[in-house]
């Protein structure tokens, strides 16, 4: 344990437990030391992300509950950086005293997908229509096609996501699924991807971050352009969802909430991550205050400022993978930092894989490079995937 000093005496640096040790806590470490707070991560191997940066490791699955009470040993409060955990097992923790933030409670209705979108109606927020997997006849009648079928649970980065184009192509894959892990949702022919991150402190009060345009390609995250360029009214609307959502969850920490929006301006919640989200990966620069560093305030109970613009805007895009590989790409990563502006985060992975996050580029725009936000965007690109 480090310790800081007050007043010239030493009082020992607060502890803060992370579920996950991937890019996101990564960054989540560097927020930690801005903040003199320790880190300490549980995550499956010493060679994921976080480790560069943290004080201490316990390497076990994300849902392993014996690693999460270890944990609990050594942090004043636990928070998450994945959600893909043992809620039941870690109930048995949390009836022991141990804190987690956000609460169990408050993380129950979101991790299944189909629980989620349940939630989601109760609370009178808008979502695409769905449901569970009936019949192809039923599903063919009540929601046509194109016909969006997911995973439950587990599912990240699209994957876990099909969208099925006709009745042939449902009746053909049927056999292979299992019915009660999947949810059938409507196909939303959407104008625009957006996202929001919003948080929440412990006195309730609420703070968000501009809202964003996102792009998608084979349904994984491609580019994000913060802030989206959409009509005030439709901003509000996002926001309110928002700040509805986290404050009827009474949720302490950080939620990425992700939306359609239709050609005549209808706002609908597509998922909520109750964490930080790769949308909001552009904060670390662009903003005075990122989007891991108001996570660990909102957790540790400290202030919420809002967070302010260090620029007029960001375009961030993300480095995934394009092939089997162990190349540490120095000469594409060295080409994109030469944009004026930009700032490339590797996650020091280590094995490429196609689809695989790898690290992101964030360039910060003046007023001049926001009306070539789309041009700088696709510079990045043809240098990452050009040859
Ligand atoms: P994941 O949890 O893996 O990110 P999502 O549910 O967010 O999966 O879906 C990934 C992407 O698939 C979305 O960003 C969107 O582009 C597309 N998608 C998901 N659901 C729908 C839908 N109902 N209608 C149209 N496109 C969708």
């Amino acid at each position: 344990m480090r310790e800081r000093f007050s007043d010239g005496e030493a009082v020992p640096t607060q502890t803060v437990g992370v579920i996950g040790g991937g890019q996101l806590a990564w960054m989540m470490a560097m927020a930690a030391e801005r903040l003199d707070l320790d880190l300490i991560v549980q995550t499956p191997s010493p060679d994921d992300p976080a480790l560069a940066l943290v004080d201490e490791g316990i390497f076990a699955p994300v849902a392993d509950v014996e690693a999460t009470r270890q944990l609990s040993d050594r942090a004043s409060v636990i928070t998450f950086e994945n959600e893909f955990v043992d809620l039941e097992g870690l109930q048995v923790l949390a009836d022991r005293g141990v804190c987690f933030r956000p609460s169990l409670a408050s993380l129950r209705p979101l991790l299944d997908k189909y629980e989620q979108r349940q939630t989601l109606a109760r609370l009178g927020l808008p979502t695409p229509k769905f449901g569970p997997l009936t019949t192809v006849e039923a599903i063919a009648s009540d929601y046509g096609f194109p016909v969006v079928i997911k995973a439950r649970r587990h599912g990240y980065d699209g994957r876990g996501t099909f969208i099925v184009k006709d009745e042939a192509q449902l009746r053909q894959l049927w056999p292979s699924w299992r019915l009660a892990d999947l949810l059938v949702e409507e196909f939303i022919p959407f104008e625009r991807e957006l996202a929001v991150m919003v948080a929440r402190g412990i006195g309730g009060k609420v703070q968000l971050y501009p809202v964003v345009e996102t792009v998608q390609v084979d349904q994984v995250c491609r580019r994000v352009f913060a802030p989206a360029a959409i009509p005030e009214t439709v901003v509000g609307e996002v926001e309110a969802i928002a700040s509805t959502l986290i404050t009827a969850l009474d949720a302490v920490g950080i939620f990425g909430i992700e939306l359609f929006l239709t050609a005549n301006q209808q706002v609908l919640v597509n998922e909520i991550a109750p964490r930080t989200h790769n949308s909001g990966h552009y904060s670390l620069e662009a903003c005075d205050i990122s989007q891991f560093e108001m996570q660990l305030r909102a957790v540790m109970g400290q202030p919420l400022p809002p967070p302010q613009w260090l620029y007029r805007g960001a375009v961030m895009v993300n480095l995934l993978g394009f092939e089997v590989s162990e190349s540490d790409y120095c000469q594409k990563r060295e080409a994109i930092s030469q944009i004026p502006g930009a700032v490339v985060r590797w996650y020091g992975k280590g094995a490429s894989q196609p689809g695989r996050k790898l690290g992101h580029v964030t360039v910060c725009l003046t007023a001049e490079q926001w009306e070539q936000r789309e041009a700088i965007a696709s510079q990045i690109e043809n240098y990452w995937y050009g040859q």
